[in-house]
């Protein structure tokens, strides 16, 4: 894609509006304070459909392209990498429900989720499946009227506000990757369901705004309809399903961040003198400045046409690989640039591009880490797979 439409813009400029109004005031305390997104903040995204910019309008969603997710996105992230990111939970869970389950599943929960009435939870990862994801030992045992979920989960982000849990776990151990399963289990928001659910926090340097948790599951019963598209042996195929998009829009994020990193620098060093001109001055700052800015660019058009390859319903996990590894390790950089171009100040911890820099650390591990996506571009561009 090589321009954006009407609709794109309109709505670039509607979230730009919201985030400078709604986000950008309450991000540095969110960070420093380690808070969560307030509720009337999610409640005010919802209102703007902005958890259901991709789900079809028959179940509340906006019904628009994965391009209007990508310019959505950058705008939130720009102002807070984790309310970018809230909504990705919704619209990359709603997407494999509506690719994957029942019609009754789509029905109780999919309007749910485009409204941000229900907010959801991805528990995939444990202690011993990162990267090898279907490596989880997390069972679910069947019983007369349902299953019974028993393992531990690690990293569960915004597993306590959730009223929704979307949780894989292994339903044969005959097959690795068949072996698995989806479920979803409903819980209070705020809280866990203590004693078959209970949550512990993992404080992290940074993407302070939304918490993740290690989860311990201790005979969580869950009815047969949990199962999503009521079928066992689907859930590494539905997680797949969803990567494409995640990871697309997951650059989203890094190129928000990366453009307020850069913006935040290209202020300073117009104003912070040293040697008795301002530091733009400098020739290695300026050049500095200009990579930072090429390379946010690159990010931006490599992001859109991986959309649209998305979007054309192909497979688009080459393009969804290359631009969540060029935009993730696009974003770290610039980050430690612009910290770098504030000298001293850009290390105290309350400067914004201390948090930048802190919050950057994620990008190049969450959703895929940078190798295993330079794994599977490597095997797309053999032709291994
Ligand atoms: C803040 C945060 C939020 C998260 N939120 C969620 C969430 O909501 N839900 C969820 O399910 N998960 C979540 N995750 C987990 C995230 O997806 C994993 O951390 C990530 O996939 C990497 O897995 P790992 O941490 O176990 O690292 P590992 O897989 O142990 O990797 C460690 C290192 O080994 C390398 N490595 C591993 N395998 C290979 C290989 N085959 N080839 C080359 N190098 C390899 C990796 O690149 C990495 O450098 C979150 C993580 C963080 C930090």
């Amino acid at each position: 894609m090589t321009y954006l439409t009407e609709d794109h813009l309109a709505i670039q400029e509607s979230t730009r509006e919201f985030a400078r109004r709604e986000i950008e005031p309450i991000a540095q305390t969110l960070d420093l304070e380690d808070k969560q997104i307030p509720d009337e903040v999610l409640a005010k995204m919802g209102a703007l459909g902005l958890f259901g910019v991709t789900l079809p309008e028959e179940h509340g969603g906006l019904g628009l392209d994965t391009a209007a997710l990508c310019v959505v996105t950058e705008e939130l992230a720009k102002a807070s990498l984790s309310v970018g990111s809230v909504i990705h939970r919704n619209s990359t869970l709603g997407h494999i429900l509506h690719l994957y389950g029942t019609d009754e599943q789509r029905t109780k929960y999919l309007a749910g989720m485009a409204s941000g009435d229900i907010m959801t939870s991805s528990s995939g990862t444990e202690p011993e499946a990162g990267s090898d994801a279907a490596n989880i030992k997390t069972t679910a045992k069947r019983t007369s009227n349902g299953y019974v979920l028993n393992g531990n989960k690690q990293w569960t982000t915004f597993a306590n506000r959730a009223d929704l849990l979307f949780v894989y776990a292994r339903t044969s151990n005959e097959h690795k990757h068949g072996g698995i399963s989806l479920f979803m289990v409903e819980k209070p928001a705020g809280k866990f369901l203590p004693p078959n659910l209970t949550g512990t926090h993992i404080p992290t340097a940074g993407y302070h705004g939304m918490k993740s948790y290690s989860l311990a599951l201790d005979d969580l019963e869950v009815p047969e309809s949990a199962l999503v598209g009521g079928v066992e042996g689907q859930g590494f195929r539905q997680l797949m399903s969803g990567y494409e998009t995640a990871r697309i829009t997951f650059a989203s994020r890094c190129i928000g961040l990366a453009q307020a990193a850069y913006e935040e620098a290209l202020a300073y060093t117009q104003q912070r003198v040293q040697f008795g001109k301002t530091i733009s001055n400098f020739q290695a700052v300026r050049f500095r400045l200009a990579d930072m800015y090429t390379q946010i660019q690159a990010a931006r058009s490599m992001t859109f046409a991986a959309a649209e390859a998305f979007d054309t319903g192909k497979r688009a996990d080459l393009e969804a690989g290359a631009v969540k590894l060029f935009a993730a390790e696009m974003a770290h950089k610039v980050a430690w640039d612009a910290l770098y171009l504030h000298g001293g100040n850009g290390y105290a911890i309350d400067s914004k591009v201390n948090r930048y820099w802190r919050d950057a650390g994620l990008l190049p591990i969450g959703e895929g880490t940078s190798d295993i996506q330079r794994e599977i571009i490597a095997r797309r561009i053999l032709g291994e797979r």
